[in-house]
């Protein structure tokens, strides 16, 4: 089985519309796929048809803070009718706004001017820091979107602003509300160290989440093994998505995951 279920359109900060999205998960064999726009579910709304050989899951990539660090928790096999969640992602939505607005008030403070609308130029719906570094790289104040990122957008950097999302214990119950399951979203990218690695899980535990991406994109085997284990420490089931945003990045490859470790309890379990 070719299982992803993490990945991003351009209603998000992909580039693919979900249209397209789609056709290349046909192409690229896949059976399972979540498509987990950042604090989104527009792409739902916009897919015309779904063969019957590829089963779509319904899910979200929702931006939460933990202590000081944003994290992201994916919701996958969400109710898209429910209220909870259609409320939260309006609340996200505007969090997003006012959060863009200060990233530009922050850019401006270091001299580059009009942040927003040239950022909002790359946006669709929902402007995030990629659209920010696009602007950075168009107006020549860094050489590449890497650079932004460690320059000013990057975490502990100027524009990494979190201030306003929610504690995952509301993401989480955002996510329960319509009926999914709430997985934290690629551990190891967060930089932290192992001790708070392990308190972030469990935190995210506490919180009454119910599983973690053991694999996202391309890892070496090492970190996957650490991951399972880490999953099965907590009780956690396993998922696996390739946070797939567009086609020329190898590393993030659509419908390109390995398999989840034998140890490990896959997340379709729980809705199979
Ligand atoms: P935001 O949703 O506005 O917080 O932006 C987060 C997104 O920025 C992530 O989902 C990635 O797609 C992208 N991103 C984060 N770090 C980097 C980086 N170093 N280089 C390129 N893109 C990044
Ligand atoms: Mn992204
Ligand atoms: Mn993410
Ligand atoms: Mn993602």
């Amino acid at each position: 089985m070719n299982i992803d279920l993490h990945c991003h359109t351009n209603v998000s900060d992909g580039v693919l519309t979900p249209n397209q999205l789609i056709d290349l998960a046909i192409d690229r064999g896949v059976d399972v796929l979540s498509i987990t726009d950042h604090d989104t579910l527009g792409a739902y709304s916009i897919i015309d048809a779904v063969p019957p050989h590829l089963q779509l899951i319904p899910g979200i990539e929702f931006s939460s803070q933990w202590r000081k660090q944003g994290v992201h928790i994916v919701g996958l096999k969400v109710d898209l009718s429910n209220e909870s969640i259609i409320k939260a992602v309006t609340q996200q939505t505007e969090a997003r706004k006012r959060r863009a607005q200060i990233i530009a008030e922050k850019l401006k403070g270091l001299g580059f001017d009009n942040c927003l609308e040239g950022a909002q130029a790359f946006a669709g719906s929902h402007i995030g820091r990629p659209h920010f570094a696009q602007y950075l790289v168009q107006i020549g104040a860094v050489k590449n979107i890497n650079q932004a990122f460690k320059k000013y957008l990057g975490a502990g950097k100027v524009g990494d602003i979190k201030d306003e999302w929610a504690d995952l214990k509301t993401v989480v119950g955002w996510i329960h509300q319509a009926g999914g399951v709430a997985v934290l979203a690629h551990p190891k990218k967060y930089n932290l160290t192992r001790t708070k690695l392990v308190d972030l899980i469990s935190d995210f535990c506490e919180a009454g989440g119910g599983a973690m991406e053991v694999i996202s994109g391309l890892q070496i085997p090492s970190v996957t093994r650490d991951l399972a284990g880490l999953c099965n420490k907590f009780n956690l089931l396993a998922s696996c998505g390739s946070d797939f945003h567009a086609p020329d990045k190898q590393w993030a490859a659509l419908g390109m995951v390995s398999q989840l470790p034998d140890d490990c309890i896959p997340v379709w379990e729980h809705w199979s």
